[in-house]
């Protein structure tokens, strides 16, 4: 099918390039539409001619399968305009990216964003997400949101986005999450420093330098799922290519060109073994494409 240039099409992208993971296969086409207008347009043709849609931040969440992807992948990544600041107040487009974002806010005098400077996805994934870090979260900032969702283009309340651990009613496939509204405050001098010491936390902490999607499960109640892990003997277990992080237990990494067939029986793996030794359950924050 001829797709119109304002759906910015690529065809034959390996996943493995799009996802943190570096996994995944061929996808057939990529979409990086140029405008809020061309997102409406790709969803309307893809359901019109029943074609599979996946949506993508930068793919820093995201674990995508090594057989690729026999549809269309919306590819939002790219602000497509600049933040507007109101006083305290910013909003912004959902493919800028989050770290950029919250650096950007700190040097323009705001603070309440500078604990998810770090963070590797777009504004979007964090709001899809509700992500958050060192004791901050969107949902503590976020005001509003432009979703597109059933075929209509909307500014909708927070309050009425669901937002909980790692959830919201802004993600994909319910909801294509445009543009962000945030309610910031001004800083009282100590953003900077904040923001310096989280991002310190995370190369002193994380293992940044290897490919993985950041915190494989969701943090269980009443517990920390590194700890667990790391507690059942499994801090370094492999198979295949994918590695428990020897460095933080909650981090399944690519440690060596790793399938996502292997980084999905590691999961498994450490999911059934944790519930045999601690009768905890492991639930994934990792999305699957
Ligand atoms: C090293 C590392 C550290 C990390 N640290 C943290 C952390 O501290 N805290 C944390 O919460 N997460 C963390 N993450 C996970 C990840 O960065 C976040 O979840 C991020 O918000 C995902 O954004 P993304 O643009 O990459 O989304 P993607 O991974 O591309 O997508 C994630 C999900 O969101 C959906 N989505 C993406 N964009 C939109 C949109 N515009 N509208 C609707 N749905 C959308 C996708 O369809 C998918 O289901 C980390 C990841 C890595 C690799």
């Amino acid at each position: 099918m001829e797709l119109p240039k304002s759906f910015g099409a690529e065809r034959n992208i390996a996943l493995s390039d799009l996802t943190s993971f570096r996994v995944g296969g061929p996808a057939c086409v990529v979409l990086h539409p140029r405008s809020y207008d061309a997102i409406a347009d790709i969803v309307s043709t893809a359901r019109r001619y029943s074609v599979p849609l996946a949506l993508l931040g930068k793919g820093t969440n995201v674990l995508a399968s090594d057989r690729g992807y026999d549809g269309w992948i919306i590819r939002f990544d790219t602000p497509l305009h600049d933040p507007v600041y109101r006083g305290t107040n910013v909003t912004v487009c959902c493919g800028m990216s989050m770290t950029v974002l919250a650096r950007e806010t700190v040097r323009k005098g705001l603070m309440s964003m500078e604990c998810l400077c770090g963070i590797p996805g777009t504004v979007g994934g964090a709001c899809a997400m509700n992500a958050g870090a060192y004791g901050s979260e969107i949902k503590q900032i976020l005001k509003r949101i432009r979703i597109l969702k059933d075929g209509t283009d909307e500014w909708v309340d927070v309050k009425d986005g669901d937002l909980g651990y790692r959830k919201s009613a802004f993600s994909f496939p319910d909801a294509i999450a445009l543009e962000a509204e945030f309610a910031l405050k001004e800083d009282d001098g100590t953003a900077m420093e904040t923001l310096l010491r989280c991002v310190e936390k995370r190369k002193e902490k994380q293992p940044l330098d290897v490919p993985s999607a950041g915190s494989t499960f969701k943090r269980p109640e009443g517990h920390y799922a590194g700890a667990l892990i790391e507690q059942c003997g499994l801090k370094g277990f492999s198979i295949g290519g994918a590695q428990v992080s020897p460095k933080h237990a909650g981090f399944i990494v690519n440690a060596n060109g790793a399938t996502e067939a292997d980084i999905s029986a590691l999961i498994e793996h450490v999911q059934r073994v944790v519930k045999e030794q601690t009768g905890v359950t492991l639930e994934p924050e990792v999305k699957r494409i």
